[in-house]
């Protein structure tokens, strides 16, 4: 979705009616409503970072926190031109939601800069995280809240905090933020997690409507980090046919299936899928219409909306984005039977192995790749199915289902919490 349509939605007030729906549908307690639905603590900042031709240039940061309930907040980094405070706010919620739904033992937070990461130099980017990380430093931390990369961050950012966080305390702290490179107690299995996740509960949902992945058709929005890796498992592991791709520079198209170790090392070689030649190109509007089985949105918020929903042929769609559906479009891909895996639930798998990381990294004792992934995927079929048997009984759909699952389980964290002083 262009930039301009994008704007007109507003992240915040869609993550704040879909938690009002669901505490209506599970007849929440007020106090608990109000206590669970704000964030706790938000930080603005503007901070100057010098460019490579000596000027200075001033930055907005965000970093939410929206509970600490459960355990340490916990969420990702963004760097983009269009971060809003809402936006974060929203990403913070369904970080809260989205550790819940899981059941692992952490809160929700969100980072963002107003920032376009494709005209910084790498001296440049440096600067800016670290001028960024500085100002979290009372913020943040491995019991406190504990960063990792989203959109347009990476590993090196993430070793770039850890490195401003640790000299700032005066010794090696690698629990403040996970996605790190494995050099410094990064995780086997992190960088592909969140794809890997998808992947798992593609897998359930398809057993749920018997229907077979082998030759299923996907279409991917955003080749991006999640994306690409969701893609790429879905045609090597399952024998599905990914026929089509875009990311924010162009998109590539082919019936008979695009072959993804080629597209991935045009991908890796020139930064983006322009000038793909195994396959049509195809615009953005053009992707969710798509015939196929399988439709994942994996770059931003609200991609599918009320104008577009209806066009929609999948059967599944498993949002690997956070938010890329507006509460209009749910309603309607609800009512023509589209199966929905709700992000907070598809795209768990980051967060998921972002805990593990953080266990091993207390630990100081590592894992091997496939036990990473044999716990990642015991969480994510189990989770699936508590989401599938909460949204029977409460005969919503499988966001709602998510969403009542997640408030129940932080609403009794702070029942019993009880309020300080
Ligand atoms: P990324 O930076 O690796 O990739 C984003 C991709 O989206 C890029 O390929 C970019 O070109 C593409 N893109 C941007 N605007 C687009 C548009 N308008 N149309 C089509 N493509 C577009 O980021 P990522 O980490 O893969 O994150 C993507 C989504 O997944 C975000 O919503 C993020 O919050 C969510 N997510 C990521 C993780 C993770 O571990 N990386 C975990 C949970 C959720």
């Amino acid at each position: 979705m262009p930039s301009n349509e994008r704007a007109a939605y507003n992240p915040w007030q869609t993550a704040l009616k879909v938690y009002d729906e669901a505490a209506e549908i599970m007849n929440l307690d007020k106090d608990v409503w109000q206590r669970a639905r704000m964030p706790e603590r938000e930080l603005t900042m503007n901070f100057p970072v010098r460019m490579r031709d000596g000027h200075i240039k001033i930055f907005t940061g965000h970093r939410v926190q929206h509970s600490t309930a459960r355990g340490p907040a916990k969420g990702g980094i963004r760097y983009h031109p269009e971060v809003t405070l809402d936006e974060i706010r929203a990403l913070a919620s369904w970080m809260t939601w989205k550790c819940a739904v899981v059941g692992i033992p952490f809160g929700g937070s969100k980072g963002g800069v107003q920032c376009n990461p494709k005209e910084l130099n790498i001296n440049e980017l440096e600067s800016l995280t670290r001028r960024y990380a500085t100002e979290l430093v009372a913020f943040i931390g491995p019991d406190r809240d504990i960063p990792a990369p989203d959109v347009y961050t990476t590993p090196q950012v993430m070793a770039w905090i850890m490195d401003t966080y640790s000299m700032a305390k005066g010794h090696t702290i690698t629990g403040v933020v996970t996605g790190k490179p494995l050099s410094i107690g990064g995780s086997q299995g992190r960088n592909e997690a969140t794809g890997r996740g998808c992947v798992f509960v593609i897998d359930e949902a398809a057993k749920n409507l018997n229907m077979k992945l082998a030759g299923a058709r996907a279409v991917v929005q955003g080749f991006g980090n999640a994306g690409s890796i969701a893609a790429r498992l879905l045609a090597a592991e399952h024998g599905a046919k990914v026929i089509a791709v875009n990311d924010s520079t162009s998109g590539v198209f082919n019936a008979g299936g695009l072959d993804m170790s080629t597209l991935l090392q045009h991908k890796e070689k020139t930064g983006s899928l322009k000038g793909f030649s195994g396959g049509d190109s195809i615009r953005n509007d053009e992707m969710l219409g798509l015939d196929c089985e399988i439709l994942i949105p994996a770059a931003l918020e609200n991609s599918i909306t009320a104008e577009n929903a209806g066009r929609v042929k999948a059967r599944i769609i498993a949002e690997a984005a956070n938010g890329p559906t507006t509460p209009e479009a749910d309603r309607i891909l609800y009512n023509n039977g589209v199966f929905l895996l709700p992000d907070i639930l598809a795209n768990a798998g980051g967060v998921t192995v972002s805990y593990f990381e953080w266990v091993q990294d207390n630990y100081s004792f590592f894992w091997k790749e496939k036990d990473v992934n044999a716990n990642l995927k015991d969480i994510m079929v189990k989770s699936f199915s508590e989401v599938l048997e909460t949204s029977q009984k409460y005969n919503v759909d499988m966001r709602r289902g998510a969403f009542v699952l997640a408030v129940n389980r932080v609403a009794e964290a702070i029942r019993v919490r009880g309020i300080f002083p």
